[in-house]
């Protein structure tokens, strides 16, 4: 696949206006860093102020209702995001399926909205390490991806997977780059069943204890068309050693 490789840094709840520098530094370097895309998902009090910093790269969000809008205390629709300058959003990462007792239909209705407003979607799946040691990895993520992924004429071309493994998040464990092969290779052939022909083009992002020293590796697993990174992706320097493995897989 020619796409160059995308690399998508999910701040979670961090950062106040003083990581706004981290911001611009990857904006800088992502200037010259050209074989690689690099977006970046801010809290949502950072979304308006990053779009402005970084003018580059993309900005998304980290969740979004799945209502155009009414009496949903502390929510954010997903019209608002795109008025702050959002272009993308994340839906159904695993902390949320955790902390807010997301479903897979909630994961679908959220990111049906999002493309409902013109937003692109990063739609998170994975199995727990107990799931895995049963031998139901592969399951359990075709279930997520049945529930999960957005319907519609649209909905392949503005949407990307990231595969994360819910034991790999923030452990600094990950999968050996056959299993992650292997998972994206059934992510691959299960997208094709649920888009047809359109389900080829749909991004697959690994993430999971995503670091400058083993991006290289994790990225040339089969079917990885970039990377969804936590925790290195909340300083400059660590976000751009991992961008940097990325261009050097780029074809331009
Ligand atoms: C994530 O939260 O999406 C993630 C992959 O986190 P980390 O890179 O810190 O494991």
């Amino acid at each position: 696949m020619a796409q160059r490789p995308y690399i998508v840094g999910n701040w979670k709840m961090h950062g106040t206006r003083s990581m706004l520098s981290e911001a611009r530094a990857i904006d800088r370097a992502a200037e010259r860093l050209i074989k690689a895309e690099v977006a970046l998902a801010p809290p949502f009090t950072l979304i308006h102020a990053t779009r402005k910093e970084a003018g580059l790269i993309a900005v998304g969000a980290q969740d979004c209702h799945p209502a155009d809008g009414g009496a949903h205390t502390g929510d954010i629709s997903a019209a608002m995001l795109k008025d702050a300058g959002a272009s993308f959003v994340i839906v159904g990462h695993s902390e949320r399926r955790a902390d807010h007792g997301e479903t897979d239909a909630d994961v679908k209705a959220k990111a049906e909205a999002a493309l409902g407003v013109g937003l692109s979607v990063i739609v998170c799946v994975g199995e727990t390490e107990a799931q895995r040691d049963a031998g139901q990895a592969e399951e359990v993520v075709a279930a997520q991806l049945e529930g999960s992924l957005p319907r519609g004429e649209h909905a392949p071309e503005k949407t990307t997977v990231a595969y994360e493994p819910v034991w790999a998040i923030g452990t600094g464990r990950t999968p050996t780059v056959e299993d992650v092969g292997a998972m994206h290779r059934a992510i691959r052939a299960r997208l094709e069943q649920i888009y047809g022909e359109a389900g080829k083009q749909v991004r697959i992002l690994y993430g999971g204890s995503v670091k400058p020293d083993n991006a290289a590796e994790l990225l040339a697993a089969d079917e990885v068309g970039g990377a969804l990174v936590g925790g290195a992706s909340l300083t400059a320097e660590s976000f751009l050693g991992i961008i940097v493995a990325a261009a050097e897989r780029g074809e331009a």
